[in-house]
């Protein structure tokens, strides 16, 4: 018996694990679970209780014992009570389409569909996980004492059998929730250190990691379809003003607040970086040299329309204005070796060209005299 036990939890284990791989994305446990996640894990957490059943281990003689009501606690607890449902629904079906009709059989699907609707219910309510798996777990218990009493309508062979399963299922219980709670554990921080790879802290946006990234792939894509793809180097004049007047946590709001006018200004498709200090990027596909400059001027006016409060210094109002390098591939980068940074180094010319210029100013890499923010685009 104990070496089935043992196959048994080695089973579930594996199911659980399979279960986290597939549920990376996903947090657990909230409610922001789509329908076809939720009927999906349903389903699956059905399909494993089905092969638990093929597992079952006998505890005595005509009594054996599986893990399946297992299945239905775990989905209840993990992903809530419409797949607990659907799982306890599955395995009533299962229970009679693959061990035939019969009394007992019938007997044993109302108690799984029972289990089902009982895991369901309970997983509503708003206790900690493992107080509501050991709950779930007594409570399919008390349904398999009564299907196991009504099944072998002998109240002394029940006696004597039932505490064992009852033993193994809150042993099983408790070790499955330890196993469920490290893999759920392990995705979420998975997902953290996903997060915390690509984006920048300070400003939520992408990182100078993530950056690269994109410009690679954004390259890539370029050279495939033949289309523009144009890089704006966006860089904070005399920030370091502001840092000294104001202190580094007021420099710290202005370029959180700098951060959201990029994005606001930027198209969806748009990838907006911070890729260190004071200086942000943002990388516009399928965008020709006039259109990254027209974007260019957008920004670089918003930036100086915009009052940037400062809320650590008693609400301290300042302006702060930036300078701009635009390069777009291929038009700036012809006859250049093509590594993706070329890209970046002739947006960095003409971001060096507008501080030298004066700084609050947008240089595109093509014509590397400033343009009067005024001036009208000429299509190249
Ligand atoms: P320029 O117009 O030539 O760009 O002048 P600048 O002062 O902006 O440039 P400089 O490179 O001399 O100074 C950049 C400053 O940015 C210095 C540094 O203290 C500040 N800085 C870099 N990273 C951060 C940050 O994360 N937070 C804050 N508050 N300041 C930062
Ligand atoms: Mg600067
Ligand atoms: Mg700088």
């Amino acid at each position: 018996m104990l070496s089935s036990l043992f196959v048994n939890v080695c089973i579930f284990v594996t199911f659980l694990f399979f279960s986290g791989v597939l549920s990376k994305k996903y947090v657990i446990g909230s409610r922001s679970l789509s329908m076809p996640v939720k009927i999906s894990s349903g389903l699956l957490f059905g399909l494993y209780g089905i092969i638990l059943m093929n597992y079952s281990f006998p505890v005595g003689p005509h009594v054996i014992a599986d893990m399946r009501h297992l299945t239905v606690v775990v989905v209840g607890v993990y992903m809530g009570w419409l797949p607990a449902l659907l799982c306890g629904i599955v395995l009533s079906i299962a229970r009679i389409a693959l061990y035939g009709w019969s009394i007992a059989a019938f007997i044993a699907c109302i108690g799984l569909l029972t289990v089902g609707f009982l895991c369901a219910w309970l997983s509503t309510f708003p206790w900690s996980r493992l107080f509501k798996m050991n709950v779930m777990n007594l409570a399919s218990m008390a349904v398999i004492f009564v299907t196991l009493s009504l099944n072998l309508n002998n109240m002394t062979t029940v006696m004597r059998y039932y505490p064992t399963q009852l033993i193994i299922s809150v042993i099983a219980c408790l070790f499955l929730y330890v196993i469920t709670e490290h893999i759920d554990s392990s995705n979420v921080l998975f997902a953290q250190l996903q997060i915390r790879a690509s984006t920048d802290h300070l400003t939520q946006l992408n990182n100078l990691r993530q950056f690269e990234w994109s410009l690679q792939n954004e390259m890539a894509g370029a050279k495939l379809s033949g289309e523009s793809l144009s890089l704006l180097v966006i860089d904070i004049d005399h920030f370091k003003l502001v840092n000294d007047t104001y202190g580094h946590a007021a420099g710290d709001e202005v370029l959180r607040d700098l951060g959201k006018i990029l994005l606001d200004q930027a198209r969806p498709l748009d990838i907006v970086s911070r890729n260190g200090g004071e200086e942000f990027t943002v990388l516009l596909p399928n965008c020709s040299a006039p259109a990254a400059f027209v974007l260019g001027e957008k920004i670089r006016k918003a930036v100086q329309a915009n009052v940037f409060k400062l809320p650590t210094i008693n609400q301290k109002k300042l302006r702060i204005t930036v300078s701009i390098g635009a390069a777009t591939y291929p038009a700036d980068t012809e006859g250049m070796q093509q590594t993706d940074h070329v890209l970046v180094e002739q947006a960095d010319k003409a971001l060096y060209q507008a501080k030298n210029n004066g700084r609050n100013k947008v240089c595109a890499a093509g014509r590397l005299e400033p343009l009067h923010p005024s001036a009208q685009l000429i299509e190249r």
